[in-house]
């Protein structure tokens, strides 16, 4: 499962298959020798790589809801941060609007 790249770390790491004998990502499994793992020899046509959801039975439809929660969750957040910036920068200009008009109102 190609996950985005926006994915959290974590989920990516829960969804990244591996050779269940050595932990060999299955990306690094070349193409040209898909049936055996390239560092310890396990026969992968009897044990395909899995992730580690896989293995606690947490895959299937439940990964894609989670990744889509989990990037609505970060959007939400990235948006709510910009706001707060927005209003930060706002509120200190005018802080410093008023700070400047009290300085030159008093020499
Ligand atoms: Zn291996």
């Amino acid at each position: 499962m190609a996950l985005p790249r926006e994915a959290p770390a974590l989920m990516r790491r829960h969804l990244r298959r591996r050779c269940v004998q050595c932990g060999l990502s299955a990306d690094a499994i070349p193409a040209s020798q898909p049936m055996e793992c390239p560092r310890c020899g396990c026969d992968l046509s009897e044990r395909p790589p899995r992730s580690y959801a896989q293995m606690e039975g947490l895959d299937a439809a439940a990964p894609a809801r989670d990744v889509e929660r989990a990037l609505s969750d970060a959007r939400v957040q990235a948006a709510a941060t910009r706001w707060l910036m927005v209003v930060g920068a706002v509120l200190a200009a005018g802080i410093g609007g008023l700070a400047a008009m009290l300085w030159a109102a008093s020499h």
